[in-house]
C-alpha cells in the first residue's frame, strides 16, 4: 500500500495541471506512503514480531495506528471527492461557453472573453477589428442536401475560420450559421483583407449532402474597427450594420464601416462657445 501510495505521489506531481486541490490530492498519497512505509519499520525497531501480537493488538501504538489510518482514509475520500467535484463544475462551464458542433466558443464564451480583452485595451492601443460572418441562403442547403450536411458544411466554415484569423483572434459561433472573429492588433484594411480572403474561400468547401454534393456557397461578411475605448457591443453593432449592407446587396460580399472616434473640443472652440 506504501508502494502504491509513493507512485501515485510521483505520478501527480508529473501531472501538468498542479491546481490547489491537485496538490492536495499529491500530498494525501505521500502522506499515504509515508504512513505505509514507517509504520513496519517502527513495528520492527521496537520488536513487534508475530510472538507478540497479542501484546502489540492491545498497545496504545496500535490504537493510534488505527485511528491515525481512519483519519488518513477520510481526508483521502474527501479530497478525492472535491477533485472530482471540482473536475465536473469545470467541464460543465466549459460546455456552457463551448459551441458543440464546431469546438469553438458559443455567444456566451465569445461575450465573456472579448468584452473583458476590449475593457482592458486602452483607447490608444493597437487597432482592434471585428468581423461577423454569416452563409447565404443557407436554409437552402437544409432544405436541398439535408440538414445533417448543413451541419458538415457549419463545421467546415468553422474550421476555416478558425485556420485562417490566428492564434489571437477570439472565434466563436454566435448564432445559426452566423460567427463573430474579433481580431487583436489588427486594422480596418488588415481585417477586410481576411475577410475577403474567407469570402474567396468558401466556395470551395464541400460535402455529401442527401441529394448531391454541396459546393459554391457563398457567404457575407460586415467589418468594423473599434475606435476609442469602444465596448463589445457598439462594435457588434457596427459589425452587424456592414452585414447586413452586405445581404441587401446581393450577399457574396465584404461591408466595411468605421466610425472615428469624437474627440473632446479643444479649449479655443470651448472658449469660442
Ligand atoms: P441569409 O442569406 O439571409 O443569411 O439567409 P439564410 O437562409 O442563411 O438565413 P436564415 O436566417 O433565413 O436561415 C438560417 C438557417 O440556418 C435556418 C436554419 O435552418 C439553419 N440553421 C441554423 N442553425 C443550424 C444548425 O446548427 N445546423 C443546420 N444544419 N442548420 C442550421
Ligand atoms: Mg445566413
Ligand atoms: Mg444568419
Amino acid at each position: 500500500l506504501g508502494a502504491m501510495c509513493f507512485v501515485t505521489g510521483i505520478l501527480l506531481t508529473r501531472s501538468r495541471r498542479q491546481a490547489l486541490i491537485d496538490r492536495v490530492v499529491t500530498w494525501m498519497a505521500f502522506l499515504g506512503a509515508a504512513d505505509f512505509i514507517v509504520r513496519p519499520i517502527i513495528l520492527a525497531w521496537l520488536g513487534m514480531d508475530g510472538s507478540s501480537v497479542d501484546k502489540s493488538l492491545s498497545s496504545s501504538y496500535w490504537l493510534m495506528t488505527n485511528l491515525s489510518a481512519i483519519v488518513f482514509c477520510l481526508l483521502l475520500a474527501l479530497s478525492l471527492l472535491s477533485a472530482v467535484a471540482i473536475d465536473a463544475m469545470r467541464e460543465l462551464s466549459t460546455e456552457s461557453r463551448t459551441d458543440p458542433l464546431s469546438g469553438l466558443l458559443n455567444r456566451r464564451g465569445f461575450e465573456e472573453q472579448a468584452a473583458p480583452y476590449l475593457a482592458g485595451q486602452a483607447a490608444d492601443a493597437a487597432p482592434i477589428s471585428l468581423i461577423i460572418a454569416d452563409l447565404d441562403h443557407f436554409k437552402e442547403v437544409n432544405d436541398v442536401y439535408g440538414h445533417d450536411a448543413g451541419d458538415r458544411l457549419i463545421n467546415d466554415f468553422a474550421q476555416l475560420l478558425g485556420r485562417e484569423s490566428g492564434p489571437e483572434a477570439i472565434v466563436a459561433r454566435t448564432g445559426g450559421e452566423e460567427f463573430a472573429l474579433l481580431l487583436p492588433n489588427t486594422d480596418l484594411a488588415a481585417a477586410c483583407l481576411l475577410a475577403e480572403c474567407i469570402r474567396r474561400s468558401v466556395p470551395a468547401l464541400r460535402q455529401e449532402g442527401a441529394s448531391g454534393i454541396v459546393s459554391g456557397r457563398t457567404c457575407s461578411l460586415g467589418v468594423t474597427m473599434r475606435s476609442g475605448d469602444e465596448g463589445l457591443w457598439a462594435l457588434l453593432h457596427r459589425a452587424d450594420e456592414a452585414l447586413l449592407g452586405a445581404k441587401r446587396t446581393g450577399r457574396d460580399s465584404v461591408r466595411s464601416t468605421f466610425s472615428r472616434p469624437v474627440s473632446p473640443p479643444t479649449k479655443a472652440l470651448r472658449a469660442a462657445g
